[in-house]
């Protein structure tokens, strides 16, 4: 590590907390893994529980996540375990406010938080999950579909495009692009790219982030903003910038952590440590918007079309030369929520009509309900032989779209046609090499 970020650290915190941070980040990082609620209740093998999060685990050791069908059918998400403290926040601020929920997630890609948060989130709220990069939204939308909770829109824009909306959202995640500082046991390019400069830069950068956005909150919505670095430039300055010149407040969410394991360097701002928290860097603090800043939707609406509204609890509605899958009680927001910058994933996609016909889309499988189509059980070498997406041999006299099943979860969907099972498993998803299945849980 940089002489320079050591000198930095020791100014920032009093000297014990500083030394213990120091030398915990000599160590190896651990490895671990939030389980999909909707999905299974089973435990990974060789694993312990992350006490701030109940659906998570630390493993042992780092596997071939690749070689495991569960992975690829959202079964669980690999995720940093301090970075699941943001779940509790969202918990904590959910329990306050009695209605349903519009949520945005502004900075989102790869999912790690939206695919936390969906989880979290009531039946009737609603998540908009924003990357403004656009080679990075994709993993953004296939991390979504994978999941399958269905209740997450997909948007690519500029954080400015969401403050033309005017007050929209009721929390907005904030989980800036920063210098990586609580990354860099993970991390050694966030070492290398290591400046005072890279700092200052960063900290406007959240600045602009911050200041583009935040005529899309309420009247009273909570801004949380997170980083996963330690200078004070980029926390609690911007934290103080927030509050001073756009108008908020910040909010006591101590209740999160009765065992006292986050750290403040200033009040209701926390900071999370590999010394206290088993897991990586994290800053976060909630700051709630105390001065009205409305403005007029000045964006252009998409068009979105109802075509069957009510089938089991579902309506489908097309959208960008798409079929795509709505909960019910998401159509009541579809005329607001059309005028999202950059939207371009809504709901669960069905599928395509291709050549007059239906070409269904596997998040359809992956979706974490219940599915009516019929099942084909495939073994450990055919499942990792469909996510290579190849053609495999007909396993029953049955025609049409079927559910590819492994273990206990679908995993995908195929053809069946005359001579075998015609692969729908989308090509920029397939898997590349040739792995022995293994997967995290017991069997
Ligand atoms: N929340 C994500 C998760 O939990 O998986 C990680 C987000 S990462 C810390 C920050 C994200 O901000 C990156 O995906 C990055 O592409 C995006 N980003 C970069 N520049 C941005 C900008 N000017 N405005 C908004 N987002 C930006």
């Amino acid at each position: 590590m940089k002489e320079d970020f050591k000198t930095l650290l020791l100014k920032t915190l009093p000297l014990p907390e500083a030394n213990d941070l120091y030398e915990s980040l000599q160590s190896n990082p651990t490895i671990s893994l939030r389980i999909n609620p909707k999905k299974t209740n089973l435990v990974p093998k060789n694993s312990n529980k992350v006490a701030h999060c109940n659906s998570a685990y630390y493993l042992e050791e780092r596997p071939v996540f690749t070689a495991d069908p569960a992975f690829h059918a959202g079964v669980y998400y690999v995720q940093e375990a301090n970075s699941m403290w943001i779940g509790r926040v969202f918990e904590h601020l959910r329990s306050l406010i009695a209605e349903s929920v519009v949520v945005l997630d502004l900075c989102a890609a790869p999912g790690g938080k939206t695919t936390h948060l969906s989880s979290l989130m009531q039946d009737s709220d609603l998540l908009v999950a924003n990357e403004v990069i656009s080679s990075r939204k994709n993993i953004l939308a296939e991390n979504v579909s994978k999941w399958g909770d269905g209740n997450t829109w997909v948007c690519s824009a500029d954080p400015v495009q969401f403050g033309n909306l005017g007050p929209l959202f009721d929390m907005v995640f904030c989980d800036a692009p920063c210098s990586g500082e609580g990354m860099f046991r993970k991390d050694l390019n966030a070492q290398q790219e290591w400046s005072l400069e890279n700092i200052a830069l960063c900290s406007s950068r959240q600045q602009r982030i911050v200041s583009d956005s935040w005529n899309c909150l309420k009247d009273g919505g909570y801004f949380i903003y997170s980083t996963c670095t330690f200078n004070t430039s980029e926390n609690e300055e911007n934290v103080n910038f927030i509050c001073d010149s756009l108008g908020g407040e910040l909010v006591d969410v101590s209740k999160i952590d009765p065992s006292g394991v986050l750290y403040c360097l200033k009040e209701y701002q926390y900071r999370c440590f590999p010394h206290r928290s088993t897991g990586e860097g994290l800053f976060f603090a909630v700051i709630r918007k105390n001065i009205s800043t409305s403005k007029p939707i000045k964006n252009k609406a998409q068009q979105i079309e109802i075509k069957k509204s009510d089938i089991n609890g579902f309506s489908y509605v097309g959208f960008r030369s798409k079929n795509w899958l709505v909960p019910n009680y998401h159509l009541q927001c579809l005329n607001l929520l059309c005028l999202l910058p950059g939207l371009f994933h809504v709901g669960t996609l069905f599928g395509d009509v291709f050549k007059g016909k239906w070409k269904p889309h596997p998040a359809i499988a992956l979706l974490a309900i219940e599915s009516s189509l019929p099942l084909v059980e495939l073994n450990d070498q055919e499942a990792m032989a469909y996510l290579r997406r190849e053609f495999l041999p007909k396993k029953s006299s049955q025609r049409g779209v079927v559910i590819m099943r492994w273990f206990e979860f679908n995993i995908g969907i195929s053809n069946s046609i005359n001579n075998g099972l015609n692969n729908l498993w989308p090509m920029e998803w397939r898997v590349r090499n040739q792995f022995l299945c293994n997967t995290v849980f017991p069997r």
